[in-house]
């Protein structure tokens, strides 16, 4: 196994690395190394104005405090348009991209029109109006057709289904539970969703290793990957590191940015990630190498063991 392994870390540089943010970083750079694949750093900032100037800079030198380095250049995702461009372009030409004009309130006022004005993470299932065309509205973004046959909204909500390598069978029928997402928004920049799959499959990505709090993405994604043409990669969701108040820890909610420049501080950050992640001997070496190191042995003790 391995030869054509290719896994990835992805930080939004919406802020420093924190304690959350590591141990994704290293539960994918373990599963890359146990499989003896390449592990690349890709910097997620297609949401420039949500992005703070240096911070890729500040996670990039964190990462490599910690002895995680990408075995490629860093990809950033502001520099891919074009491809992303291309993307949208196939998927309007396989009339799977549709143009729509409605704004958040156009939105709302037909869900409860519809008397269903179902509210998921804050966000609103779209009912589908521009599916037809945008009856005089004029385009303002790019929508995914997620069903391909049937004209009436929850006519066809058959289920994506797929396997996490930890949380095990999970399904989304993502025409009602989520609607048809966007792809290019208003404001002309590309949605995080297919900057995501396009840049997995340039990149040939094999393996995502990611926190758990993005699992919910991965339905729209495999869509998004079919009607693209393009491989699913092995999913594993990680667990996340929660802030005193029980929520996950963020960097909304305070989350403290890791200290990292000393090595005895890069090593208790990798500590407490590894202890997180359920792996054995934290806290008892005192060298990043050698931990490291050990770590990866049993990543792949346990790959070997899943697997017989
Ligand atoms: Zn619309």
């Amino acid at each position: 196994m391995g030869a054509t392994y290719r896994g990835r870390f992805a930080p939004s540089p919406t802020g420093r690395l924190h304690a959350g943010s590591l141990v994704a970083a290293l539960a994918s750079w373990l599963d890359a190394r146990a499989y003896g694949g390449q592990w690349l750093v890709r910097i997620e900032d297609v949401d420039l104005p949500r992005c703070i100037p240096g911070a890729a800079e500040h996670i990039l030198q964190q990462l490599a405090n910690c002895g995680l380095v990408s075995d490629e250049a860093p990809v950033w995702q502001s520099q891919s348009s074009a491809i992303y461009q291309q993307a949208l372009d196939q998927l309007i030409a396989q009339q799977r991209a549709y143009l729509c004009g409605c704004s958040r309130k156009d939105i709302e006022q037909t869900l409860q029109a519809l008397g269903h004005e179902k509210q998921r993470h804050g966000e609103l299932v779209y009912p589908g109006t521009c599916r037809e065309g945008l009856h005089g509205k004029q385009g303002r973004a790019w929508r995914f057709l997620t069903h391909t046959t049937g004209t009436t909204h929850n006519a066809l909500g058959a289920p994506t289904h797929w396997t996490d390598r930890r949380l095990g069978p999970q399904s989304q029928a993502v025409v009602t539970e989520v609607g048809d997402f966007i792809l290019k928004r208003a404001d002309g920049l590309f949605a995080y969703q297919l900057a995501v799959v396009v840049d997995d499959a340039a990149q040939g990505i094999t393996h995502v290793v990611r926190g758990e709090d993005l699992t919910d993405n991965t339905a729209r994604q495999i869509l998004l990957q079919q009607a693209l043409g393009y491989p699913t990669p092995q999913y594993l969701h990680t667990p996340l590191v929660l802030a005193a108040d029980g929520q996950k820890l963020s960097k909304q909610n305070g989350a403290q940015a890791l200290e990292t420049g000393a090595p005895e501080a890069a090593l208790t950050a990798l500590n407490q990630a590894a202890q997180l992640l359920g792996l054995q001997g934290c806290g008892t070496r005192d060298n990043r190498g050698i931990a490291l190191a050990a770590w990866v042995a049993e990543w792949r003790a346990t790959l070997q063991s899943a697997n017989t």
